[in-house]
């Protein structure tokens, strides 16, 4: 266990700077990463190295993101510096399509991330799906519980849709908050998602899907009938195979699919008139 005095930084909350200080399990999450020597790895975060050092190990070398210039002062003066590509700057405005093409290569990205931006920044990430071969991140519990809920269940909703829409995603690792500096109130968990390659969902247009979500779940608790009348009839909805009797709350990814392909297919009608 890393205690604090070795540390030359005082964690800014507005970084969302929780340090994990656990090595065994920065180690076994980079073994969970599974990192291949040639692969574009890039971590968003890399704080004070807990995950970054025992990474370039094992990659030709290392991509990092960080918005905190004081980190990377701290990073400059470790021995695994020169393994680094060092990008001072915002991970939820980074280019990272450029990054692919900088390498012609898929890119893998992870780190534990900074909590008040880790939705945003997987909804950003979501937008640049085809340059990304996977992506593994420590979230706070309640956040991957939402990626990973199914219909009827209370953490289900637009999160998980979408997420489920753009990936597969499995559990690696539960995290308890003691492992991390300073602790923060909530668990974490450990996640990998992984682009779908035959995807079990098609939209024409996702802004269409998360127009449709949002409209649904705006009152999570009102039948469908109700919350989506401005949209579709009641007959509509019985045509598309959907109880209007239901919830939001108890719709399928592959029913709000097609809630979404049916509003596509009608408004390119109107247009043709
Ligand atoms: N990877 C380290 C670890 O596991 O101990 C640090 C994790 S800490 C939870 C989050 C890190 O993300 C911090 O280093 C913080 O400065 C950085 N960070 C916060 N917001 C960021 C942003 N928008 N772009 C890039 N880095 C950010």
């Amino acid at each position: 266990m890393i205690t604090k005095k070795f540390y030359k930084h005082l964690p800014l909350k507005k970084y969302g700077q929780n340090f994990l200080v656990n090595k065994n399990i920065a180690q076994d999450i980079v073994k969970k990463i599974n990192p291949k020597f040639k692969q574009i790895l890039v971590e968003i975060g890399p704080g004070l190295a807990a995950l970054t050092k025992p990474m370039s190990v094992f990659v030709e070398k290392l991509i990092v993101i960080e918005i905190d210039p004081n980190l990377l002062n701290l990073l400059k003066q470790r021995s695994f510096y020169s393994k680094l590509m060092v990008f001072s700057e915002d991970a939820l405005t980074f280019d990272y399509i450029k990054l692919f093409y900088k390498n012609s290569q898929l890119i893998r990205i992870f780190g534990n991330l900074p909590y008040n931006i880790s939705t945003s920044l997987i909804i950003f990430l979501f937008q640049q799906i085809e340059v990304i071969q996977d992506m593994n991140f420590m979230l706070q519990k309640e956040v991957a519980e939402r990626l990973i809920a199914s219909p009827g269940s209370k953490s289900y909703g637009r999160l998980s849709i979408i997420s489920q829409y753009y990936c597969s995603i499995k559990v690696l690792l539960n995290v308890n908050s003691e492992e991390f500096w300073p602790k923060p109130k909530v668990h974490s968990i450990f996640i990998n998602l992984t682009p779908h390659k035959n995807s079990p969902y098609f939209v024409y247009d996702t802004n269409i899907l998360s127009f449709v979500t949002n409209l649904a779940f705006q009152n999570r608790r009102k039948i469908l009938r109700h919350s989506l009348n401005k949209l579709f009839s009641e007959k509509k909805l019985i045509q598309l195979e959907i109880d209007p009797k239901l919830r939001a709350e108890n719709i399928s990814v592959l029913q709000y699919c097609k809630l979404s392909n049916y509003l596509y297919k009608k408004n390119k009608n109107i247009l043709k008139k």
